[in-house]
């Protein structure tokens, strides 16, 4: 069995369904897909989701599904802190919010109070918006920034719906970033070149003890490889990099197996980055987090950033970048 098909199958106890959601399709599918699930009915989302005193780890353990109608601010502009990869018209999109995955460093803990996922089952809507700007200029949208969209394709089918939703546009271009390693949703579908497939990659140490549930270093590169052979267009991210004793060591076993398992001639980039996030987004992730070695590091700030002191981070980067520059050309790299 897959780590996303154990994941979903013990989780979603409760299910809460907004009275407005209640008619659409993907509710209706995600209702009979877990049908040993309480449905509890509520008039808004925010009565369950956005509550006062939860306890982020505990639901994160169990988390509910929320199934929702989103109303308004369908796209948001991409952060400065995220990589636009030389794209104009930056835009990212959530379409749901919270993960099946548990990364000790995940920002989300620090910009939400709850963990439990909520999918916003009125995707039309969604498209309809983002038409009307397509309609005026060209757009790169980031479709898995709040969650890991393919790691629950099996239950909400979001992925396919937009792949479908980027052959039909042309000056639309997709970023879906995932560690899952379930590519067979991609099995009947065409490599479509606007749809990119970036996989986030870790360590085998990073991800075995810092990224609950998620697949292994291995199977993420075999995933990887298999789309690539396709023709899919993929992008490796080995973002967020974070310190650790024998870093050098670690990182670079890494980066000498990615490109030993995938010809670097034929992804489209790779990007690099450490570790950072808002000086907000970290107070709240180690209040909901507690001891972490990770969220507890003494970090620098800057402009309201946390990322490593000055020479660390110069260290680090420089030492991926000389690495990966041994299997990839520096226009493919993206820091
Ligand atoms: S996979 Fe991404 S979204 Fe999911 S928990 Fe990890 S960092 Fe967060």
């Amino acid at each position: 069995m897959r780590s996303e098909e154990k994941l979903l199958n013990k989780s979603f106890s409760h299910i809460y369904v907004e009275d407005e959601a209640r008619s659409y399709p993907l509710t209706r599918e995600i209702i009979k897909r877990f049908e040993n699930s309480k449905i509890v009915e509520i008039s808004n989302y925010k009565e369950v989701f956005s509550r006062n005193n939860q306890n982020f780890s505990l639901q994160k353990v169990t988390p509910k599904l929320i199934l929702a109608v989103k109303k308004d601010g369908f796209l948001y502009k991409g952060a400065k802190v995220c990589e636009s990869f030389g794209n104009e018209n930056f835009y990212y999109i959530s379409s749901v919010i919270n993960c099946v995955y548990d990364c000790e460093y995940c920002y989300l803990q620090g910009v939400y109070s709850s963990a439990n996922i909520v999918i916003f089952v009125n995707i039309e809507d969604m498209f309809y918006e983002v038409e009307k700007e397509l309609e005026k200029k060209s757009m790169y949208i980031c479709i898995s920034y709040d969650t890991d969209l393919l790691a629950i394709e099996s239950i909400t089918g979001l992925v396919k719906d937009w792949y479908n939703f980027c052959e039909k546009h042309k000056n639309l271009k997709i970023e879906l970033r995932t560690k899952s390693a379930n590519v067979v949703p991609f099995n009947d579908l065409k490599a479509n070149p606007n749809f990119i497939v970036a996989w986030t990659l870790s360590p085998y140490e990073i991800a075995e003890k810092h990224e609950s549930g998620t697949p292994g270093l291995e199977k993420r590169l075999e995933s990887a490889r298999k789309l690539v052979d396709s023709g899919w267009t993929v992008r490796i991210c080995f973002d967020p990099v974070i310190y650790m004793e024998n870093f050098k060591e670690v990182y670079g076993k890494m980066v000498d197996d990615t490109f030993e398992k995938i010809d670097s001639n034929r992804i489209l980039d790779i990007s690099i980055g450490t570790f950072r996030i808002s000086k907000e987004y970290l107070k709240r992730m180690k209040k909901n987090r507690g001891p972490s070695k990770i969220l507890y590091y003494p970090f620098h700030c800057e402009n309201g950033v946390y990322t490593y002191e000055v020479e660390k981070k110069e260290m680090m980067m420089k030492y991926m970048k000389e690495k990966v520059l041994q299997y990839a050309n520096e226009e493919k790299i993206f820091i």
